[in-house]
């Protein structure tokens, strides 16, 4: 991975108004960060905090959480923070539970509620700043 480090945000509807609330609080450390994030999610952020660079994808149930995954599995992201409401059924759920998979797959830290990803956005690691060289290759014979 070069240049900046990559983020990805997602929020589910009812975790939104904590999404944008994170980005206000956290507007500063965000700020080096190339930060994708889906439709919704990506639009409300922009409104609140315009001079953070924002690449807006697909929103959620529309393929945007795919899009992330994808990104995860071409290792073009640094870390993953995506605030899931956990009360409430998503008719995209196959995606949101795929999106987690490759999270875990690749060993990307994520963090899905808003206490980790505070932790989150304090650690190096996420600064592209710590090696993830540990992590084993995947072997496609194995998948
Ligand atoms: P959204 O998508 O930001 O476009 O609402 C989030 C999701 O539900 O996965």
């Amino acid at each position: 991975m070069t240049g900046r480090p990559m983020l990805a945000l997602v929020a589910h509807d009812a975790k939104k108004d904590a999404m944008v609330d994170f980005a206000l609080r956290n507007h500063d450390k965000l700020k080096p960060y190339g930060l994708v994030a889906t439709g919704t999610t990506g639009q409300r952020i922009s409104e609140r905090c315009p001079t953070l660079d924002i690449t807006p994808l697909k929103s959620g149930p529309l393929g945007g959480d795919q899009q992330i995954g994808a990104m995860i599995a071409e290792g073009a992201l640094n870390g993953l923070i995506f605030f899931i409401d956990p009360l409430s059924p998503m008719p995209h759920d196959v995606d949101v539970k795929a999106l987690m998979r490759l999270a875990v797959v690749y060993d990307l830290p994520m963090a899905l509620n808003l206490t980790t990803a505070e932790i989150l956005l304090r650690s190096a690691r996420l600064r592209g700043l710590e090696s993830t060289s540990t992590i084993p290759e995947i072997s496609v014979s194995k998948l």
